[in-house]
């Protein structure tokens, strides 16, 4: 048995959420995490000795049950509560600690058809699974076949305990794990709470416990009893690809069985789930569970309903995704259902006086999680139009129907390379088309591969790298397939400009299979330095990963063909942010397009401008510095926005509108004179020039120092040392204020007063208090940045009076 160590227990307490309600004993996560120098030890020698077989404490077997009301209906119906429950935080760092092991154990013993609470399996591959099949289907027209959709009563409570034990010993846990479960599965209470009063106890005698992370790991360690029955009885056919039956996909208690001879199959099928039902305590429920038929006539469906008790269906819900026997209707089902609820939301919040950030916000908070499940789960798109009208819709949310004044591509970039971070919807699903990609280049998980590849007559790479969709283009015919060799074909060039490392030459040339190998050598394993060249390695030494000698000249030929554009030496990007690493694929990815994306546009040509203006150039270490750190002197989004919209010079002019309307005017609103040129406005008409001197000489009176007037300074707030870093907050507030100010007064001829100014940079003051408190800044801190200011009113208004 494998003690708990201490290192364990302090990753569990890391590990604890802070803010969550305590269980009965009333000791928060909070507890744990402040006094864990003095608590480790302890926990450890009560975790090791219930783990040696003794009892685990009291406090542990009970729970407090909360009930909330799932929605506005009913309250008087039991099943309208969805039950909390509130377990003490010592038992769930033990718990922790108990998943965490089991993890281990299951990674290896739970087949990977199974997905859901194991690190690496996501819900997406049961999706593309069921997508595959129906595309398999579509094109071996003669297999019939039925998916069924099943639905499990309420799985969670009814797995019976003596079940779970058994279960777990046959798995050979280990006798630490055992005991650890027996003792805190045992004896299980809990008290409810209702209106605010504390029931008697109640006894629990089945079922997994609600709220603790080893629960939802007995559950698919239970079903996995299930679905091996499934997977081993030979009655039940799957639909198969050489030798592989592709019989089932579960995710938690979502379960879909894919039958070829519909009623023999489907029959047993639900004789085992009988079967293990009354065992374990699993029970399908009829009326519930769902079928797509494929390939039958109305007269099979007809029979396959009378015979199995189940019903045919047209449409089913499956882990959110709309599926019908035709994957043709994906798209409309799924992607226009989406968007135009999405639209009718935006329709609403247009209502909502949200600033410019706020409005992106809601896009990335709102817009953004909805279509990405679709892109994560649906790679599927076969034409790029619908990105083109999304976009219009979120502009014209964004833009709130006027004419944008950024272009689209700045404002999807990325914030520290002055951007505003807008998603870019296509590059989101591009990007998670590389995470389907992936598949296909690493070559190992050969399910997927097989199933969809199912009729290819070429290795995965002689696609992919050799492309050979030309003398084989029915490989296209495969709503998936040419879903993700489109976006790949997009980036090839600009992501692998050399023969990748990745690219295995012998799988490209191997005699398509079936049922795949796995193992295939890439080129970084294959090819050897000579001098400063690359060379194929010999015969003798590849021997044992080519075939045979005919297929080593085989290889020897691309090798020749891929020479010709060089070999790519160091890993590329693509390696490094997709191939290698397990988590975070998706946002990588999407960094990495999007660089590639806004490389060129990014903010020069606001840039240029503005050195042109102001006579020298900004270096661009002072603007990288404005659009990250600048800008965070507040946590106002109205300020922020402000120094953003100056940046790109967002404001309209004389000079523009004359252009954009042929009007004859195009002078200043100010001075009537001279050109109304973005400059002119801002700095050089000689009413504002008036304006900032005031403003200049009142900063000087505050911070009582004397500085250049820098245009740069004042217009964008890039400071630099043109004043001490403790008068910097001040010194951004309060040009922000005259900016802020003069925008008022843009197209009229009017200027703001003194008095007007020193009231907003009042308002400021109370603004940056507030922001200080958001940001748990020190109270003196956020008063030593204000002092100045503040004896400067006094001043101010002292000789006012007198
Ligand atoms: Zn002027």
């Amino acid at each position: 048995m494998q003690r708990i160590s201490e290192q364990e227990i302090e990753a569990a307490i890391q590990n604890m959420q802070l803010g969550k309600s305590p269980g009965p004993d009333g000791l928060t996560s909070g507890y744990y995490k402040s006094l864990k120098e003095w608590l480790i030890q302890p926990l450890r020698e009560v975790c090791n000795e219930i783990l040696e077989g003794k009892k685990a404490p009291e406090s542990w077997k009970e729970a407090y049950i909360s009930l909330i009301p799932k929605s506005e209906t009913e309250k008087t119906q039991l099943k309208n509560y969805r039950p909390i429950s509130l377990l003490n935080v010592d038992y769930k760092i033990f718990a922790d600690i108990l998943a965490k092991r089991f993890k281990r154990v299951l990674m290896e013993k739970i087949h990977r058809d199974q997905a859901g609470f194991l690190p690496k399996r996501h819900l997406a591959d049961n999706v593309r699974n069921v997508i595959d099949i129906l595309e398999k289907l579509e094109v071996n027209i003669n297999t019939k076949a039925v998916l069924i959709f099943v639905d499990a009563e309420k799985a969670f409570d009814n797995i019976s305990w003596s079940f779970m034990r058994k279960n777990l010993h046959g798995m050979g846990v280990g006798q630490g794990f055992e005991n650890g479960m027996a003792a805190i599965y045992s004896e299980q209470k809990a008290k409810l709470i209702v209106n605010n009063v504390v029931t008697e106890e109640l006894k629990i005698e089945k079922g997994t416990r609600q709220g603790c992370p080893i629960s939802p790991l007995l559950f698919i360690s239970v079903l996995e009893v299930l679905l091996n029955m499934i997977r081993n009885d030979q009655q039940i056919k799957g639909v198969q690809v050489g030798a592989k039956h592709y019989k089932l996909r579960a995710f938690a208690d979502d379960l879909v069985l894919t039958l070829q001879e519909p009623n023999t199959s489907t029959k047993k099928a639900l004789e085992i789930i009988q079967q293990f039902g009354q065992v374990a305590g699993f029970k399908l429920n009829k009326q519930k569970t769902k079928v797509l038929g494929k390939n039958l006539t109305d007269m099979e469906k007809e029979k396959f309903q009378e015979e199995t008790g189940l019903t045919v269906v047209k449409k089913v819900k499956y882990l959110g995704v709309y599926l019908t026997s035709k994957n043709l209707n994906l798209y409309k089902d799924n992607y226009e259902k989406c968007w135009s609820e999405i639209k009718r939301d935006l329709e609403i919040w247009s209502n909502l006086k949200l600033s410019m950030l706020g409005r992106i916000a809601v896009i990335k908070m709102n817009v953004l999680p909805r279509m990405l499940f679709l892109f994560q789960t649906l790679q599927i798109l076969d034409k790029m139009e619908c990105f083109k009208r999304w976009q219009k819709d979120i502009s014209r949310f964004v833009w709130q129907g006027k004419k944008p004044r950024i272009k689209f591509k700045i404002l999807t970039d990325a914030k520290e390379r002055g951007g505003f971070a807008l998603p870019d919807l296509k590059l989101y699903y591009e990007a998670a088309a590389f995470c389907w990609l992936k598949e296909w280049m690493l070559l190992e998980n050969t399910d997927i591969l097989d199933l969809e590849g199912f009729n290819n007559v070429f290795g995965w790479h002689a696609y992919l790298w050799y492309d050979k969709t030309k003398q084989h283009s029915a490989f296209k015919n495969h709503i998936v397939r040419k879903a993700l060799f489109n976006v790949w074909m997009r980036y090839k060039d600009l992501l692998e400009n050399k023969t990748p490392r990745w690219v295995s030459p012998v799988e490209a040339k191997a005699v398509k299979k079936l049922n795949m190998e796995v193992g295939w050598p890439k080129y970084w394993e294959i090819l050897e330095q000579d001098g400063d060249k690359w060379k194929l390695q010999s015969y003798d030494k590849l021997k044992d990963k080519v075939q045979n000698w005919l297929q080593y000249y085989q290889v020897m030929e691309l090798f020749k063909q891929d020479r010709k554009i060089g070999f790519q030496v160091d890993k590329s990007k693509l390696e490094i942010e997709l191939l290698e690493p397990n988590t975070k694929n998706l946002s990588r990815m999407y960094n990495l397009l999007l660089k590639w994306n806004t490389q060129d546009e990014t903010v020069k040509s606001a840039m240029i401008k503005w050195a042109q203006d102001i006579g020298h150039d900004i270096m661009f270490a002072d603007w990288e510095q404005l659009w990250t750190t600048g800008v965070k002197f507040t946590a106002c989004n109205a300020l922020r926005e402000n120094i953003m919209k100056m940046i790109y010079r967002w404001y309209m002019t004389p000079v523009k509108l004359a252009k954009i309307y042929h009007l004859p005017d195009n002078k200043c609103w100010k001075c009537k004179e001279t050109e109304g040129t973005f400059y002119h406005l801002w700095w050089t008409c000689p009413k504002i020039k008036a304006f900032w001197e005031m403003i200049y000489n009142e900063i000087k009176k505050v911070l009582k120092c004397t500085f250049s007037k820098k245009p740069e300074a004042f217009l964008l707030g890039i400071v630099g040392q043109l004043v001490t870093k403790r008068d910097r907050t001040f010194f951004m507030y309060a040009t922000t204020a005259a900016r802020i100010l003069i925008a008022k007064y843009w197209k009229t001829q009017d200027l703001p007063t003194l008095e007007e100014w020193q009231m907003k940079v009042m308002d400021y003051m109370t603004l940056a208090e507030m922001t200080g408190r958001i940001r748990d800044q020190r109270k003196e801190t956020v008063e030593e940045e204000w002092r100045k200011f503040k004896s400067y009113l006094k001043d101010y208004y002292k000789l006012n009076e007198c």
